[in-house]
């Protein structure tokens, strides 16, 4: 098995094999995210891919529950090259129960939802989709190359092909001037898509970030954690998506939530209340990414 670089993957696939489809972001221009930016993108030869596949069976020669798809954005491969691979990991790994991959709302739309349904019935159950915000202010000052529109048609083509989606935001992405509408249309976007998962980040700038450098000259302002609960008692009391699992407990996270949507809102709400009257928030020393 070969990897190239810092490898990345959601903090639920922390158990899982790691494949490396393709090498960084096809995209890369987000201003928030340092992930990639040291990776020239590429699709790995698929050779390549299979080697990697047959090396990982003789060393772990059972027990590979979960396979993670990376790098950035496994769904810019073409359908049947996917399928082939997918053919491939249920030869080699049959006691496998789901593979996961990220995937951006442009490589989701250049799919139909019959090839996504094929990818579901292959194996590739699970899409983690990065939207980071749902309104269109933030999404372009961000440089995300998406709109809250693209965002919906993309989570709706994911549940249309019965394919799993975990939606990641990111609060205090609008500044301190769009925390309100971030929070709200952002509550808009989720409660339209219900996907089966949604979570939180807590905005945070890595010195290789375009971000930094605009928080650095002033352009931009990460809002403190007062302003970081006020945005996100916003998003729960506006959102409505029944059952869906929600997190908050990344580490960069001012206050840890976990519930289930809408059954556990009041007593989040609740928490997030508490957490405002008392202070109680992480400090800044204790948060990462
Ligand atoms: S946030 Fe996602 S789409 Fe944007 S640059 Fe990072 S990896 Fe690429």
């Amino acid at each position: 098995m070969r990897y190239e670089g810092t490898v990345y993957r959601p903090p639920s696939e922390a158990a899982s094999l790691i494949i490396q489809l393709t090498i960084g972001c096809a995209r890369n221009t987000c201003r928030f995210c340092y992930m990639y930016k040291s990776k020239n993108f590429r699709i790995r030869p698929f050779e390549e891919i299979l080697e990697d596949l047959e090396a990982a069976r003789k060393r772990y020669p059972r027990g590979i529950r979960r396979i993670f798809l990376a790098d950035g954005d496994a769904l810019i491969v073409k359908t049947e090259t996917l399928l082939k691979l997918l053919e491939r990991i249920r030869e080699l790994f049959p006691e496998v129960e789901r593979v996961s991959a990220y995937g951006a709302p442009g490589d989701i739309l250049d799919k139909s939802v019959q090839e996504l349904a094929r990818l579901r019935e292959a194996g590739l159950t699970l899409i983690y989709m990065g939207i980071e915000s749902g309104n269109d202010e933030v999404l372009a000052r961000m440089e995300k190359g998406v709109t809250s529109r693209e965002i919906i048609q993309a989570g709706l083509r994911l549940k249309e092909a019965r394919m799993q989606s975990s939606v990641t935001l990111i609060s205090g992405l609008g500044d301190r001037d769009l925390l309100a509408p971030h929070a709200l249309d952002s509550a808009r976007v989720i409660s339209v898509i219900k996907p089966e998962y949604v979570s939180f980040l807590t905005l945070m700038a890595d010195p290789q970030s375009p971000l930094f450098e605009d928080i650095s000259s002033g352009r931009f302002e990460l809002p403190g954690p007062e302003e970081v609960i006020r945005e996100m008692r916003l998003f729960l009391e506006n959102t409505d998506s029944e059952g869906t699992v929600f997190r908050a407990n990344h580490a960069s996270n001012y206050i840890n939530l976990a519930g289930s949507l809408n059954r556990d809102t009041p007593r989040m709400l609740a928490e997030l209340d508490e957490a405002a009257r008392n202070g109680a928030f992480k400090p800044e020393e204790w948060r990462g990414l």
